[in-house]
């Protein structure tokens, strides 16, 4: 029986809140990998960033068996990487999809640069940001305009994901949303 996205939404804050007050379970013995040998069933899929900084699984005080987790720096998506995440939809049955951009994202901040290095192309060619001012420079992109850069970006993922799955006729599209990680605090903010 997979949990609903509502119910998925539920854990993934009760998590959260473990996590920024210091009172996470880490949920990672041999009794509960044991738990996962017969196969997987994660219960919410996340697409984030590779930053370092922001460890998924330690974010939402998760243990084994329970995201999948789709990462690439600034959660730009390949075509593998919309293709794992219709692998956790249709075949694992997760009904919840979380887009998580996060603070001071370095891929977010490229894409607003003047003259980013072309081997960037890949990843900054799908992060738009000419819904914040683009006249900013770098050196004078505060972290107020990248914050609302970071959050557009997650929102524009959401649009991409919901068109994808539509185009795909993917059969159970799921519940797609987007959030923030704040650094310092831990927190995640719901979009
Ligand atoms: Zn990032």
């Amino acid at each position: 029986m997979s949990v609903s996205a509502e119910r998925a939404l539920e854990m993934l804050g009760e998590g959260n809140r473990r996590f920024v007050r210091g009172e996470a379970q880490g949920r990672y013995s041999a009794e509960e990998r044991g738990k996962t040998l017969e196969g997987q069933e994660p219960w919410a899929v996340i697409v984030g960033c590779s930053d370092s900084r922001v460890p998924v699984e330690a974010v939402f005080d998760v243990g084994v068996g329970e995201l999948f987790v789709v990462r690439s720096a600034g959660h730009v998506l390949s075509q593998a990487g919309l293709a794992s995440v219709r692998f956790a939809v249709e075949k694992l049955g997760t009904k919840l999809v979380v887009v998580l951009g996060h603070e001071d994202c370095g891929a977010v901040s490229a894409a607003l640069a003047p003259d980013p290095p072309a081997w960037l192309g890949p990843i900054i060619d799908h992060i738009d940001v000419s819904a914040v001012d683009p006249s900013h420079a770098p050196h004078d992109a505060d972290d107020a305009l990248l914050a609302a850069a970071v959050d557009a970006h997650a929102l524009d993922t959401v649009e991409e994901l919901h068109a994808w799955f539509i185009e795909n006729d993917v059969p159970t599209p799921p519940t797609v949303v987007a959030a923030a990680y704040k650094l310092e605090s831990g927190e995640v903010h719901w979009l």
